[in-house]
């Protein structure tokens, strides 16, 4: 299948994803660096390790369908073309889009106003919906894909520039311990390294503690959910240093309610932070 030219232009000027020898470079740099931490789950890193081998003796096939492409790392131009992304003009609190472009920068929208969250400013980039972007992160978080995260991870560097550039550090959304256990892997925690290295921000896992496991929060109200993840989140005595003072960007996969992102940034702030921002790669965007 033919790969749109804009794709490589518009998404990869340095050669961060795409199959060339300096892609290949940061793929395996990044696998080098994954597969450390993750030396105790011995299963894990021999899957994993297979999966690079896989991608090296295999040609080039999308991220999403698995179509051939010209390149590792990249979407074929049937999956690019499908994605929504979140462009400007959006509301400078939430980032959720405008319908109409009025030409007037640093809008916010009806519902930012409304409830105005405890983040500063929240970007995405793309449409939580259906299709190639459920897809991708379905892969990342339930599929051990993290080579996933590496493309991601640039994408999420490029719509969240504004934000990484006044950050000091990049904290991921912690899973709860047990939670961890299960899955043995936080995808928020591998896109957080993936754009760090993107961004060439610091990323620092240990600042955020999830200290109560949250249900599910769907069918719950406004209120029931900040209730829910009320008291989620704890920042423990000995990162509060590395906290106070600091701009600091609050990393996920995808921001739906906004409620357990807005606990996190809470606790952050009541930590000492000076401002928390919030990057994603996907948000639910409803009403626009
Ligand atoms: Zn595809």
């Amino acid at each position: 299948m033919e790969v749109d030219e804009n794709f490589f232009s518009s998404v990869d000027e340095d050669g961060a994803m795409l199959g060339g020898p300096a892609g290949r470079e940061r793929r395996r740099m990044a696998a080098a660096a994954w597969l450390a931490p993750a030396a105790a789950a011995g299963l894990r890193v021999a899957r994993n390790f297979a999966n690079l081998v896989l991608d090296v003796i295999y040609p080039p096939s999308c991220l999403c369908c698995g179509a051939a492409t010209a390149s590792h790392g990249a979407l074929c131009s049937a999956c690019w073309g499908r994605i929504n992304f979140i462009e400007r003009p959006f509301c400078d609190r939430l980032g959720t889009p405008f319908a109409y472009d009025l030409g007037i920068s640093g809008l916010l929208s009806p519902e930012a106003m409304a409830h105005p969250p405890a983040y500063a400013r929240a970007r995405a980039v793309a449409r939580f919906e259906d299709g190639p972007v459920r897809e991708l992160v379905h892969r990342l978080k339930y599929h051990d894909r993290m080579e996933l995260a590496e493309p991601l991870g640039a994408w999420m560097a490029r719509a969240g520039g504004e934000l990484l550039a006044e950050a000091d550090l990049l904290v991921p959304i912690p899973l709860h311990r047990r939670r961890l256990m299960w899955r043995q892997f936080n995808q928020a925690q591998a896109l957080a390294v993936a754009v760090g290295r993107a961004s060439g921000r610091k990323v620092d896992p240990f600042l955020l503690r999830r200290v109560k496991r949250t249900p599910p929060q769907i069918g719950l109200s406004r209120t029931q959910r900040a209730e829910n993840v009320q008291g989620a989140f704890a920042v423990p005595n000995e990162a509060k240093p590395f906290v106070e003072g600091r701009a600091i960007v609050l990393i996920d996969d995808v921001l739906t309610s906004g409620a357990t992102i807005n606990a996190a940034a809470r606790t952050l702030l009541r930590a000492g932070a000076a401002r928390v921002d919030v990057l994603v790669f996907a948000r639910v965007v409803t009403g626009a």
